[in-house]
């Protein structure tokens, strides 16, 4: 009777620990890829026992985000409709156009989505890109910042049009992050252009995220940062540009200039639990400079890492875990 039970017990303890295993196992199943939306790479690196089911949904998801929701080009999206004489929009593209209002606001419209004429005048990246006349930017950036949402109704001024192209990339990795709560994903890192979602059900897990050297190779980058789950993105000046009679333009606007920011930076990085906030935060703090961002981040309860065109690293009062990696950087604060 004695050894029956005590072989009843090890079976128990044995099956235990196989489910142990192997749960174990397929928590830590992964699976990496990447493919192409919003005009960018989207990579995927994921782990959990769904991994590959998250993957195949986020791609479907941002693909659908993109063409249905915030290109400028594609002809089913419900911006490319408001830029073309609609006025009523879904609701789920309503909230996040509210939730941008809301960004400009706060950010005294130095990220503007009503930028569109102008980008379209610019045409950096476009493979056509020229400087403008005065008098056209001038006619490209009035009214931009006067567009309007109400519910689901949207009011453009007249010659006013969206681009969502600073914020897309972030609202992105909002959506993949629903999906891989859905999923149940143990950690995952989701790169949308320059927007990268960094996703744990571990809140102590860290992030090792490189800050590229603006103006070396990819790979190569000026400081490292430690980091927890967060979105993390970076607008810089040397994403796109061209260069005329020895000048070097960039493609993000000052909108109250309508000619490329000079704020003193080359780079920012946002730190937010929000994609749409980072990406869009790191727009408006490319235009604002150092300074002026400061009390834009603490708003929204934001880090960021800037630098500058002298190759001075600045962080966020009291942000922690920045080393620098490239001896032509200096940390200075
Ligand atoms: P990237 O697209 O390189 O990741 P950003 O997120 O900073 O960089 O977005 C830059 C794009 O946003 C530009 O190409 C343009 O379409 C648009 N844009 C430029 N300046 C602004 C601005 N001040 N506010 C909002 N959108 C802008
Ligand atoms: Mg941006």
């Amino acid at each position: 009777m004695k050894n029956k039970v005590i072989t009843a017990a090890a079976v128990l303890c044995a099956t235990v620990l196989v489910a142990i295993i192997a749960f174990d196992f397929f928590m830590s199943a992964s699976f990496s890829s990447s493919f192409i939306a919003m005009n960018t790479t989207v990579s995927a690196d994921i782990k959990g026992l769904k991994a590959e089911e998250a993957y195949r949904e986020i791609s479907e998801e941002l693909k659908w985000l993109d063409s249905f929701l915030l290109s400028r080009t594609s002809e089913e999206s419900q911006i490319y409709k408001l830029n073309n004489g609609k006025t009523d929009i879904d609701p789920e593209p309503a909230k996040l156009l509210s939730s941008i209002k809301d960004i400009e606001e706060k950010s005294n419209f130095s990220f503007c989505v009503g930028l569109g004429q102008l980008t379209d005048l610019w045409g950096i990246g476009t493979g056509s890109a020229r400087l403008p006349r005065a008098d056209e930017i001038s006619s490209a950036i009035k009214d931009a910042e006067k567009w309007q949402i109400s519910g689901n109704t949207v009011d453009l001024p007249d010659g006013v049009k969206l681009d969502l192209g600073a914020a897309g990339k972030g609202i992105g990795c909002d959506y993949a992050s629903d999906i891989l709560q859905k999923y149940k994903c143990k950690s995952a890192v989701v790169a949308v252009g320059g927007s990268v979602l960094l996703h744990s059900t571990d809140k102590d897990e860290v992030f090792t995220i490189g800050i590229r050297n603006p103006k070396g190779d990819i790979n190569e980058p000026a400081a490292i940062i430690e980091i927890k789950a967060c979105c993390v993105s970076t607008s810089g000046t040397y994403e796109r540009f061209f260069e005329q009679d020895g000048k070097r333009y960039h493609h993000i606007f000052d909108p109250s200039t309508g000619y490329p920011a000079k704020s003193g930076l080359q780079s920012v990085t946002v730190i937010s639990s929000s994609g749409l906030v980072s990406d869009a935060l790191s727009t408006a703090c490319l235009v604002l400079g150092f300074e002026e961002s400061l009390p834009l981040l603490k708003e929204f309860d934001a880090q960021a890492v800037f630098i500058t065109d002298e190759n001075k690293v600045m962080t966020t009062p009291d942000f922690e875990g920045l080393k620098i990696a490239d001896s032509n950087f200096t940390l200075v604060n």
